[in-house]
C-alpha cells in the first residue's frame, strides 16, 4: 500500500491532494483517517466542525469521502442494487436518479420519535425500492420533484432550521443513499454543529456504510420485510434479508440505532416474526418501533391483499410476537442511554398529514398513540379507509 495519509494521534492529517490517487489508494486514506478520527472524536457531526470556508486543515475526511463517493456514482454501488451505471453521464439505474438530487419537502416537523424533535425532516426524490404501498410514490416517480439540492445553499437552509430550533437533520426519502455524494458535500458545508439522522430502507451498499460511519449520530432503520419473497413481491427487490439484516448489525456498532417495522396487513407471520427474531438473536437492546400506521397507497391501491388497514387482532397478535422475543420497545420513546443525547426533548406536539385522495378518501398520517384507534372507529368499520 503507497502511504499517502500521515497521521498524528489528533484528528488532523494530510494528503497530497485527492485527484491524482487511485480509488484504492483513497480508500486507504479513508480507513486510516476514519480510524484516527473516531479514536480522537474529531468527527461527530454534532461537534463543532472547522469552518468550512477555511483553507486550512484541507482536504478534510468528510472531502475524502465525498470524493469516493462522487466517484462511486461512476459506476453506481451506492445501494446494494448495484446498477454500476455512471450517473454522472446521465445513466440511471433502479432509482432514476442521474447526478443531481431533488428534496420535494422540507421543514422542522414533530412526528418521529420523541427524542428526535423537532426534527429537520428533508425528504428526497427518489428511491431505490419499489414498496407497493409507498406514500410518497409521487416522488418515487418523479426523481426532479422539488426543488434541485445545491450544496452550499442546502447547508444554509440546515444551518437556518438548527438556529430556529431543529434538533438534528434527519435525511428521509425516498430514500437518503441515492443522494449519498451530495448529502456529504451539503454535510461538509455546515456550519452550525448538527446531529445527523439517517432515515433509510437500509439496502445501502457496503460502501456506502463505510462512507456513513463516523459522519451518522442515529440512524433510523426501517426493516421492511422478513425474507426475500415478500421483498421481492411487495417492493421487488431482490436478496434484501441479507443485505438488511448485514447493515443494521454494522449501523448498530458505529452509532445508536432505532429499528422500526410497519406492519404490513397479513405479514405478520411472514414478515414481523422472522426480524422479531433476527432482532433478539442480534440485536436484543437495539430500540424497536413497533409501527401501525399502515395506510395503502399507489399499488396498494389495486392489490386486494394490500388494499386495507390492520384489524385489531393483527395489532394484538404483533404485540404478542414482539413482547415473546422481549424486544426493547419502550427505549425509543425516551433518551438512548448511554450516549450523548441527539436531540433535545421535543415539545409533545405531533405534525399529522391529511390527504384527500381524488376518488374523496381520506389518508392520515403520522397518527400516533390513541388517535390511531380514534381515526379507525371514525373510518368505515375500522377495516379500511
Ligand atoms: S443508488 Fe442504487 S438504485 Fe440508484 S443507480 Fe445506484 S445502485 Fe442503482
Amino acid at each position: 500500500m503507497r502511504r499517502v495519509c500521515s497521521a498524528s494521534d489528533t484528528h488532523e492529517f494530510s494528503i497530497h491532494g485527492l485527484d491524482g490517487l487511485s480509488t484504492d489508494d483513497l480508500w486507504d486514506v479513508h480507513d486510516q483517517a476514519l480510524s484516527l478520527a473516531l479514536r480522537s472524536g474529531a468527527i461527530s457531526s454534532s461537534r463543532p466542525k472547522q469552518n468550512p470556508d477555511s483553507p486550512l486543515a484541507r482536504p478534510t475526511l468528510l472531502d475524502v469521502k465525498t470524493e469516493l463517493a462522487e466517484r462511486n456514482m461512476r459506476e453506481c454501488s451506492l445501494c446494494e442494487r448495484r446498477c454500476l451505471v455512471d450517473r454522472t453521464k446521465g445513466e440511471t439505474g433502479v432509482c432514476g436518479v442521474g447526478e443531481k438530487s431533488y428534496y420535494f419537502f422540507e421543514q422542522r416537523l414533530w412526528g418521529e420519535e420523541p427524542p428526535l424533535v423537532p426534527s429537520h425532516e428533508v425528504f428526497f426524490s427518489g428511491c431505490n425500492m419499489r414498496c407497493a404501498y409507498c406514500y410518497s410514490w409521487e416522488a418515487l416517480l418523479d426523481t426532479t420533484k422539488g426543488n434541485l439540492l445545491v450544496p452550499d445553499e442546502f447547508a444554509g437552509l440546515v444551518d437556518r432550521r438548527r438556529t430556529e430550533g431543529a434538533a438534528n437533520l434527519n435525511l428521509i426519502g425516498g430514500e437518503p443513499t441515492v443522494h449519498l455524494p451530495v448529502i456529504l458535500r451539503s454535510i461538509s458545508r455546515l456550519k452550525q454543529p448538527t446531529p445527523i439522522v439517517w432515515n433509510s430502507n437500509f439496502l445501502m451498499s457496503q460502501e456506502s456504510m463505510r462512507l456513513l460511519e463516523g459522519i451518522i449520530d442515529l440512524y433510523v432503520g426501517d426493516f421492511r420485510f422478513g425474507n426475500d419473497e415478500c421483498a421481492q413481491k411487495i417492493a421487488d427487490v431482490d436478496r434484501y434479508f441479507d443485505a438488511a439484516s448485514r447493515n443494521f448489525k454494522w449501523a448498530a456498532n458505529s452509532a445508536d440505532l432505532i429499528v422500526r417495522h410497519l406492519l404490513i396487513p397479513g405479514h405478520t407471520e411472514c414478515c414481523l416474526r422472522p426480524i422479531a427474531k433476527w432482532m433478539a438473536d442480534n440485536l436484543p437492546e437495539a430500540p424497536f418501533n413497533l409501527m401501525f400506521q399502515y395506510v395503502p397507497f399507489y399499488k396498494a391501491l389495486e392489490d386486494p391483499s394490500l388494499c386495507r388497514t390492520l384489524t385489531s387482532d393483527e395489532e394484538r397478535e404483533a404485540e404478542e410476537i414482539v413482547s415473546s422475543f422481549g424486544l426493547n420497545t419502550d427505549r425509543w420513546k425516551t433518551y438512548l442511554p448511554g450516549r450523548p443525547p441527539v436531540a433535545e426533548a421535543g415539545s409533545g406536539e405531533v405534525s399529522t398529514t391529511v390527504i384527500v385522495r381524488p376518488d374523496g378518501r381520506v389518508a392520515i398520517m403520522h397518527l400516533h398513540g390513541d388517535l390511531i384507534h380514534i381515526a379507525r372507529a371514525l373510518s368505515n368499520g375500522g377495516e379500511s379507509q
